[in-house]
């Protein structure tokens, strides 16, 4: 293995629900209606799609790329003051010391995210997680998250002067399994997100873990 990329939430850290609650606050602050993100999953998503998802649904006129920007910059500037006061936020079990430990390899270690990069390190930043990341794909680089993972293994493959040779995805949700087999990746999924392991398992990752603690995640990327 010489890369892997992580996904972040549910998968890293749990940001305490700041994700939902500053692009809520952006859009009252827009458009004056708070609830526009209220029926719409997060789980697996990518900024982009889950910004569109609203504005379809509850301002169809207001549906564009523009307005997805102006969202998302409203997004950022209110995230960090949102996480600083989050009291559930937490890095998940065993995190630390996977990262500590794929530092003393030669794999590159990215991220893999439907996070836009700024708000993907402020929810990394309260953890101290950032400095582990040197480089990923992300919400900034497409709306679909295969096409996010894609860019993530070009950028590896700048960094390494050759294509990754089968790299590793690690998420929480069926859809980053989904984008991963479309990248030709492996795949280890948690359930430290909102999937139970039995939903997981039933979709047939490379490795399913309760924790990144299990040993088996360290086994299986040291391979
Ligand atoms: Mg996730």
């Amino acid at each position: 293995m010489d890369v892997v990329l992580f996904d972040v939430d549910g998968t890293l850290v749990d940001a305490g629900g700041s994700g939902r609650r500053a692009i809520s606050l952006a859009s009252e602050a827009l458009y004056g209606r708070y609830d526009l993100f209220d029926e719409v999953t997060f789980d697996g998503g990518t900024d982009r799609n889950i910004c569109k998802s609203a504005l379809t649904k509850h301002l169809p006129a207001s549906c564009n790329d523009l307005e997805v920007e102006r969202l998302l910059a409203k997004y950022v500037e209110l995230l960090a003051s949102t996480l600083a006061k989050a009291p559930g936020y937490r890095v998940y079990p065993g995190v630390h010391a996977l990262l500590d430990r794929l530092a003393r390899t030669r794999a590159l270690v990215g991220l893999g995210t439907g996070n836009i990069e700024k708000g993907a390190r402020i929810k990394l930043e309260r953890g101290g997680l950032n400095p582990h990341f040197s480089f990923g794909g992300f919400g900034d680089d497409a709306e679909e998250r295969a096409a996010i993972l894609r860019h993530g293994l070009q950028r590896a493959e700048r960094l390494l002067g050759q294509a990754p040779r089968a790299p590793w995805v690690v998420g929480d949700t069926p859809r980053d399994l989904e984008a991963a087999r479309a990248v030709g990746a492996r795949v280890i999924l948690v359930s430290t997100g909102s999937f139970g392991l039995a939903e997981l398992q039933s979709h047939a990752p490379d490795l399913c873990v309760e924790s990144l603690e299990d040993p088996r995640v360290a086994q299986a990327l040291d391979a």
